[in-house]
């Protein structure tokens, strides 16, 4: 059995744990993050690459588009290396209302969303396969992600303020003496030894299973519901922007271009289990007819890898509806096919370290660094082999393949 303590111990190495982890780290603190998988191997290894603008949200939820528009540049200053600044379309396509785009330009201004109108030509000559039959066009910033890149970015800039990082270990205990949590305890999978972390602080970034986690410490009205969503990458850049339906968010309406691929998705479905993500034939139809939606033709591509993702939709009945707390963020889908669900997206990953207490002058001005984003992270190729236990990994993920089940996105 291994002892350890710290301050704060981060349960989830996704893309929102090793912000969070990066940031605890920043402020002075002793941090300790867990993954019972390698770091990204939870939804952030299988989503959609958006860098979003926040134009997805302008007339759903205007406060969720200010708030991405803040953290896009945020995260595009400090992931530099992580983010390609494709720029973004809004279209409204031949099969989509036309009264929709002036609620949107309504929207987009007062979310303060930046945004231009470009003209049909314009917006043709930028992005030749587009759907001819386009009635509006809309620029803005979207940008992409690489998600590996990013989560192991934070990760090792986390670890050079002092953070550890420990991969195949995972939670399975919270002790606590009252209504204070006292340890961690963790089963290390690969040494198979009980780890345990004395700590008075735990943040709970399980994603998809952060209401697993929340049981453990015995809060069992923190209800997440996964919130299975599909996509699909074609076997070239059909776009070099992110394209975007300009329609109330929706399936299917927005292709992605990833490095050599475009990702078109997503559906968004109710699942039971994280673990265990289907990859329906209908939800692959419906994708294929989307894209057809933007891009005449979509469907002679070839289609060369099909995954699945689960979003982390929270249902607190402790909380109201109308504004989240600051450990669940924004929706991915606002409209409300089930009934409040709550679900962040990457951008979130910065924010959840800006709770813990501040303690003397000292942390004070880290805070302040902090809550800016710190630094931008430089690529190490090589530095991947400095985390404690990672493993080595590729610089770029291995050719994407057709698979039945789950996998991270290209
Ligand atoms: C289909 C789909 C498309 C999306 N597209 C976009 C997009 O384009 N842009 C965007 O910004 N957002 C998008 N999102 C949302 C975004 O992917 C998520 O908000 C984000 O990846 C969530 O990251 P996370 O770190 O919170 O969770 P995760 O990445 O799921 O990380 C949770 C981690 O917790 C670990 N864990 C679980 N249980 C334990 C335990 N007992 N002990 C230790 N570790 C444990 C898991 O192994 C996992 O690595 C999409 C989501 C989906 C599903």
């Amino acid at each position: 059995m291994r002892t350890m303590d710290a301050d704060v111990v981060v349960i989830g190495g996704g893309a929102t744990g090793a912000g969070v982890v990066r940031d605890v780290a920043m402020r002075g603190y002793s941090a300790v993050l867990l993954d019972k998988a390698d770091l990204g191997q939870g939804t952030t290894g299988r989503y959609h690459g958006l860098l979003h603008s926040g134009g997805r949200y302008v007339v759903s939820d205007t406060e969720s588009a200010t708030e991405c528009a803040e953290e896009n540049e945020i995260v595009t200053r400090i992931h530099a290396d992580a983010v390609e600044k494709t720029g973004g379309l809004f279209v409204v396509t031949p099969e989509d209302p036309l009264d929709f785009s002036d609620q949107w330009t309504e929207g987009a201004t007062k979310s303060k969303v930046p945004w231009t109108e470009i003209s049909v030509a314009e917006a043709l000559r930028r992005e030749p396969r587009l759907n001819p039959g386009i009635k509006r066009a809309f620029a803005v910033h979207d940008g992409t992600v690489d998600g590996w890149q990013m989560v192991w970015g934070a990760a090792r800039s986390a670890i050079d303020h002092g953070a550890q990082v420990l991969t195949y270990t995972e939670v399975t205990e919270i002790v606590r003496e009252g209504d204070q949590v006292t340890a961690v305890i963790a089963h290390d999978l690969k040494k198979d030894e009980q780890v345990t972390i004395s700590t008075r602080f735990v943040i709970n970034t399980a994603g998809p299973w952060a209401g697993r986690i929340a049981d453990l410490v015995g809060c069992h009205d923190v209800d997440v519901v996964p919130g299975r969503g599909i996509m699909i990458a074609m076997n070239h850049r059909l776009v070099n922007t992110v394209v975007n339906r300009c329609i109330y968010p929706a399936d299917g309406d927005i292709l992605v271009p990833v490095h050599t691929v475009s990702i078109i998705g997503t559906t968004d479905v109710k699942a039971d289990d994280p673990q265990r993500l289907a990859i329906p034939r209908n939800e692959v139809q419906q994708m294929l007819d989307s894209g057809e939606a933007l891009i005449p033709g979509f469907r002679d591509s070839r289609a060369v890898h099909a995954w699945a993702g689960a979003r982390p939709l929270f249902k607190d009945k402790r909380v109201a509806v109308h504004r989240h707390p600051p450990h669940v963020a924004r929706h991915e889908h606002p409209r409300p096919r089930h009934p409040r669900r709550r679900q962040g997206h990457r951008l979130d990953h910065r924010r959840q370290a800006h709770d813990l207490p501040p303690d003397g002058q000292e942390r004070r001005r880290r805070d302040v660094r902090a809550a800016r984003g710190g630094p931008p992270l430089h690529h190490r190729p090589g530095g991947r082999a400095r985390l404690h236990r990672g493993p080595q990994l590729p610089h770029h993920p291995p050719p994407a393949r057709q698979r039945e089940g789950p996998r991270q996105a290209p």
